[in-house]
């Protein structure tokens, strides 16, 4: 049934909104015991197994960080996308939130690389400004030290992206509830910055 790949299922972990991946992992999750469905979604949203249907998990805790959950969770790939999710859609030397690029902190032609650490969001203007002059050579400075976000950052940016988060299926309601302030502080930055194109693309 084509109707099945568009259900996304919501990861909590420790009580806390974590993440939100596809219903089969979720399925995997209880299938094997390492997570307790907290909802379901109703009929006639199901998967086939061997032994029949079964309800699709909407909600599941998962009690222990456990390796898969790790896998899932813990490290944050270095995108274009994500590094502006990152600096919030927001110009790291002067705080535009228009005509966004990435500039590389100390210059790719200089040896810069491509890591969390090198790589910041520059508004157009400040990224040929710079050039590949170093900060201290601009007596410029970064307002945020750029460093791996955490899943937690990116995937509600993502879940932004699918619309998943911002208009989300009944059974995740209560869950989302307690973090709509910060969701909503999330989108009006993509949108302003005309950006939810490009969190779709990677
Ligand atoms: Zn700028």
């Amino acid at each position: 049934m084509q109707f099945k790949f568009k259900f996304k299922f919501k990861f909590k972990f420790k009580f806390k909104f974590k993440f939100s991946l596809t219903w089969y992992k979720a399925f995997h999750f209880e299938y094997y015991g390492r997570g307790e469905v907290l909802e379901y979604y109703p009929p006639p949203a199901v998967c086939s197994t061997g032994s029949g249907e079964h309800p699709l998990p909407a909600v599941l805790r998962v009690p222990q960080y456990t390796a898969d959950v790790q896998d899932l969770c813990s490290r944050v790939a270095c995108t274009r996308r994500n590094v502006m999710v990152r600096d919030g859609f927001c110009c790291q030397y002067c705080g535009s939130r228009r005509d966004l690029t990435i500039d590389h902190v100390h210059p790719a032609s200089k040896g810069g690389k491509e890591t969390w650490d090198n790589l910041v969001t520059a508004c157009m203007r400040c990224n040929q400004k710079k050039s590949d002059r170093s900060l201290a050579q601009l007596g410029w400075k970064l307002k945020r030290k750029p460093k791996e976000p955490t899943p937690f950052e990116i995937g509600i940016v993502a879940g932004i992206a699918t619309s998943d988060i911002l208009r989300p299926p009944p059974e995740w309601e209560a869950y989302i509830a307690p973090y709509r302030e910060r969701l909503e502080t999330y989108r009006q930055a993509a949108v302003e910055a005309g950006l939810l194109n490009l969190i779709d693309d990677d």
